[in-house]
């Protein structure tokens, strides 16, 4: 292992994770990075090996390197196993979802959009305390649902977004929220960005946005967005609208960062109907290792690797069917080496 090698955690997951994982560590090592693998089980192949999901191995793995690169993991069909999102959120502090969407495929509708949504994402309404009440006859014929958001959490959050903005070279930061009618629940959020906005005043921009007009206003104007930042429901649907602005899912890259671990991912699922045939879209993943190089300090690799998406995908138009292309995972990650 070199001298500057950075222990990171590989979890390949299933479906078409050993396909997308196997290009995008193929291209890491093209590139050079620093990366020094730990290979641990998730998902079904966690379960055949260790029985569960998220194996103790794997999480001490994690705890060990404070940082992962997972594929996608398939959900197991039946009860009983803790969702590995939520057991990972749980254990590492994974307090911040950062999406960035980013144009790499002229023609999807929308050009040269470049915008990053931050997304609070261990309270608000996803602190899901719900149950029924009785309403007439029928005992179960109201739902309640409650959740929570903490100043503590909201400040840290905001914050978070401000840091990336400045050590991203982005401008402006937008505090996305409903304020206007949930005046306490949203107006918290609110509150504190404002407090910690005040603190970048000079450096980086601020602006506010319900989040109604913020949802109109990323599909008639996108361009006038930097950096996003909001809790956890609005942030959730927020991203994976942005996602369809740029291609779908198959372009979205997403990084969970917390405080003991951060966590890098494509947003996409383990795609079971095209597992095994060579077709898979490794570009999600493969920008989510461009976040985590960025994450560990290397900016300079971190771009190399975007140019060359940036090339091979848009300008030469080396394509998986996915985005209308003929190219397999193996020619485009061929075409993507070359160009690095
Ligand atoms: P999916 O994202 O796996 O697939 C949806 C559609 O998009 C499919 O037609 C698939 O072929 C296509 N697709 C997805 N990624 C692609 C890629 N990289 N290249 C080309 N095409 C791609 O969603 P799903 O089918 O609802 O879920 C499958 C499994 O994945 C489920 O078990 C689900 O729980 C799990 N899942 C995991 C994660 C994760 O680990 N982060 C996220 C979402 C879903």
């Amino acid at each position: 292992m070199a001298d500057n090698a950075i222990p990171a955690t590989l979890i390949e997951g299933d479906g078409i994770g050993p396909e997308i994982t196997a290009a995008v560590v193929e291209l890491l090592d093209v590139l050079g990075a620093p990366f020094a693998w730990d290979r641990q089980s998730g998902g079904l192949a966690g379960i055949e090996a260790h029985g569960v999901p998220l194996p103790e191995p794997t999480l001490e793995s994690i705890r060990r390197t404070g940082l992962a690169l997972k594929g996608p993991l398939t959900t197991p069909v039946g009860q009983g196993f803790k969702s590995v999102n939520v057991t990972m959120r749980q254990e590492f502090g994974l307090y911040a979802n950062l999406r960035p969407t980013k144009t790499v495929v002229s023609g999807c509708r929308f050009d040269n959009i470049d915008l990053v949504v931050v997304r609070e994402n261990i309270e608000g309404l996803y602190a899901a305390m719900e149950h029924y009440l009785p309403d007439g006859d029928d005992p179960k014929g109201l739902a309640y649902g409650a959740g929570f958001n903490s100043r503590r959490e909201c400040a840290r959050i905001v914050r978070f977004a401000f840091e990336y903005a400045l050590a991203n070279g982005r401008k402006k930061v937008t505090l996305v929220h409903k304020a206007n009618i949930l005046k306490i629940f949203s107006g918290i959020f609110l509150e504190e960005g404002r407090r910690v906005a005040a603190e970048y005043a000079g450096r980086i921009a601020v602006e506010e946005r319900i989040v109604d007009a913020c949802a109109m206003q990323l599909v008639t104007d996108p361009w006038k967005y930097d950096v996003i930042v909001t809790t956890n429901l609005f942030g959730d649907i927020l991203s994976d609208l942005t996602a369809g602005l740029v291609g779908g899912l198959g372009m979205a890259p997403g990084a969970n960062i917390g405080t003991k671990a951060a966590v890098f991912e494509a947003v996409h699922g383990s795609a079971p109907d095209i597992a095994g045939q060579g077709i898979a879209n490794p570009l999600a993943l493969l920008m989510a290792s461009s976040l985590m190089l960025a994450h560990v300090g290397r900016f300079d690799l971190s771009h190399r690797l975007d140019d060359a998406i940036e090339k091979v995908v848009h300008r030469d138009s080396v394509r998986t069917r996915d985005l209308g292309g003929q190219a397999t995972t193996k020619e485009l990650t061929q075409a993507l080496a070359q160009a690095l």
